[in-house]
């Protein structure tokens, strides 16, 4: 099962302590009028209920530590002397090893991570909500769908890829895209946000829409949804790059939009959210295009946080699924790191590749693309990665940036390093120091009601 009895009883009493104690990160930014403030024997206030009626989880992917690090810096401020706090800094409750089941050793992938995040239990690399057996394994999603809560996911790469289809299906393989997608017919999910339309056939719209989905393929068109359940399909696959539109903020305005449908349920909801593209960003050692993802995630951070501190029935619980690229925030034994050269660049690598292939004048459209002007002996190694075609060339834009903000990056996959875990709302504290990343699941299983919910 889910949890030993001795687990739950361990959460009952944690829960009995947080109700003792401000609840959440964020409590002491929470406006307690005297009405609602309880006081303790020691004069701390309580707020709110210790059981959330809501939950969201957020998954930064690949979000390794070193990328909330490298964001605080790439947002800091250089006018003023500090150095100014993200979301990160001020949700942070603790830490969580990644680690899969032994049979897929110490380095975690995608598919794994998001089993044990939304199963509590350990699996093997590539499977989706299954347990080493390759037998289904109930997820949160399910299980709130039963207590008759309302369930959604909003995710930046298609909404089948591992992560969300770790929460919404059962696959032996993460690859088999077609079966995940036609497999979320089934789920009965309210709301369905992400990329992914080549995945989805018009037969499979059809079946989706005659069980009352609406479908849309425009983000515009999120403003004409006032009901569940909807199915927002709006790329073919991943959603374009944060850093190529940058006033966009795609994901927070999937989120949101997650949020208004899921909370007209009164008697709750469980909604993820993914950061699905830091990792692609990573995979790629593309720090620059990373720190677009960041800010994108961390705007949706922030629409939740809102939502959390004006619900009081809710609870965040942010974290990341592994570290990926073994980002390092400075490298080559030179102590320093430069993210304003970060803030120059006008558009993602494979994208100024793209345009710079294409152009006459290449030299003049990279050096602008890129915000600053390469060397002679670098115009002529990017003219050799120029003849072979864009991938290359947009590997050694990458290689540049790097070079140029002393970016340094130690695998083109993922690494075993713990990720951190920030939460906010009724039932925060339970996440705080170290922790496994099944115990994150076991305790958002926990803080679900206990019994159906009737209407
Ligand atoms: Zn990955």
């Amino acid at each position: 099962m889910h949890f030993l009895s001795t687990y739950q009883r361990i959460i009952s009493r944690l829960l009995l302590v947080s109700s003792l104690v401000v609840t959440g990160a964020m409590a002491d930014e929470v406006v307690i009028s005297p009405i609602e403030a309880n006081t303790t024997s020691n004069n701390v206030p309580t707020v709110g209920p210790s059981r959330p009626t809501n939950i969201v989880i957020m998954i930064g992917d690949g979000m390794g530590p070193a990328y909330t690090t490298a964001y605080r810096y790439y947002k800091d401020n250089p006018e003023t002397e500090e150095i100014e706090q993200t979301v990160f800094d001020r949700l942070l409750v603790g830490m969580a090893s990644t680690y899969p089941a032994s049979v897929s050793g110490y380095v975690t992938d995608s598919a794994a991570s998001a089993t044990a995040l939304s199963t509590g239990v350990k699996s093997y690399n590539g499977a989706i909500a299954v347990d080493t057996e390759k037998r289904p394994l109930t997820t949160l999603m399910e299980r709130a769908k039963a207590l008759g809560l309302s369930t959604g996911v909003a995710v930046t790469s298609q909404v089948n890829h591992a992560t969300p289809a770790a929460f919404l299906a059962h696959n032996e393989s993460r690859s088999n895209y077609i079966d995940i997608a036609q497999a979320y017919l089934t789920t009965d999910a309210d709301v369905i946000l992400g990329g992914g339309q080549q995945y989805f056939t018009p037969t499979l719209l059809e079946q989706f829409t005659a069980k009352g989905y609406q479908h849309i393929s425009e983000l515009s068109q999120l403003d004409s949804v006032h009901h569940p359940k909807v199915l927002g399909l709006f790329a073919d696959v991943q959603l374009p790059w944060g850093i190529n539109d940058k006033k966009a903020h795609k994901l927070s305005h999937m989120t949101q939009k997650a949020l208004d449908l899921l909370s007209q349920n009164k008697h709750g909801f469980v909604l993820l959210v993914e950061g699905s593209l830091i990792d692609w960003a990573g995979h790629s050692n593309d720090i620059a295009t990373a720190m677009g993802e960041m800010d994108e995630f961390a705007a949706a951070i922030e629409v939740v946080e809102q939502f959390v501190r004006q619900s009081k029935d809710t609870l965040m619980v942010v974290t990341a699924d592994h570290n990926t690229g073994g980002l390092s925030v400075g490298a080559h034994d030179k102590y320093e790191w430069h993210p304003e050269v970060l803030h120059k660049v006008q558009a993602s690598p494979d994208v100024i590749a793209t345009r710079a292939i294409a152009a006459e004048d290449w030299q003049t459209i990279t050096a602008t693309l890129l915000g600053f002007t390469p060397s002679e002996v670098e115009y002529t190694q990017l003219q050799t990665a120029r003849m072979q075609g864009n991938e290359p060339f947009a590997i050694a834009l990458r290689k540049l940036i790097d070079i140029q903000s002393n970016t340094g990056w130690t695998s083109g996959g993922h690494t075993a390093m713990d990720v951190q875990v920030f939460a906010a709302g009724p039932g925060a504290r339970l996440f705080s120091g170290h922790q496994d990343n099944v115990d994150i699941a076991n305790k958002m299983f926990s803080l679900l009601p206990q019994s159906v919910q009737t209407p």
